[in-house]
């Protein structure tokens, strides 16, 4: 089974674990630098962007996360996640650290006030069947993407799923819903970027 890791510093870890499991991966949780190089992918589970980010620095794992996606690891990255991947964010903390590499600018509490949480169905590229029921919780959204970058769903004309080669994010938090086909898209580029590999090597 492709080894995905879930980065457990905060966050809601354990519900991507157990889709992670749901979707044919072997899940563990990343708290040290060292433990990135046994995986095959990478989950940046969401809570708060800026929060998660001051502890990657006091774990020194800001410089090897960099690295790591540098080196074409797969990384899903899911609201909080999504925000550290971008490689700017809109309505960040000052100084805010950011571990980049997906080609977006971000707007963090994107969704406002009023609709600071809220569910709605959505059509996912990449994801068969039914809608994908969304859920945001102080969400962002994508504001500004690259070329490089397919937009997998929005929500009105904003994006809130996006991938860039092995990289997956969402706005929304697929690990709280039961549905692991977003974690199962993830698994499936993992496991696709694998085959990449050995036919390098
Ligand atoms: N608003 C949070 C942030 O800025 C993200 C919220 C979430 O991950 N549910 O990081």
């Amino acid at each position: 089974l492709p080894r995905i890791g879930v980065l457990a510093l905060q966050g809601d870890v354990r519900e991507h674990a157990r889709a992670l499991a749901g979707a044919g991966a072997e899940a563990c949780e990343v708290r040290r630098a060292a433990e990135l190089e046994s995986l095959d992918g990478l989950v940046l589970p969401g809570g708060e962007s800026t929060t998660i980010g001051r502890l990657l620095r006091v774990f020194e794992l800001l410089e090897p996360l960099r690295a790591a996606v540098a080196g074409g690891l797969p990384v899903f990255g899911s609201c909080a996640g999504m925000i550290l991947l971008a490689r700017d964010v809109i309505d960040g903390r000052p100084d805010q650290p950011l571990i980049g590499g997906l080609d977006v600018v971000v707007r963090r509490n994107a969704f406002g006030r009023q609709v600071e949480s809220f569910e709605t169905d959505l059509t996912v590229a990449g994801v068969d069947g039914p809608q994908v029921h969304a859920v945001f919780i102080r969400a962002p959204w994508v504001e500004k993407a690259g070329d490089g970058v397919d937009v997998l769903a929005r929500v009105g004309d904003r994006p809130v799923a996006v991938r860039q080669g092995c990289l997956l994010a969402t706005s929304f938090h697929p690990e709280l819903t039961g549905d692991i086909r977003v974690h199962r898209l993830f698994v499936q580029i993992v496991r696709s970027e694998l085959g990449l590999k050995r036919g390098r090597t």
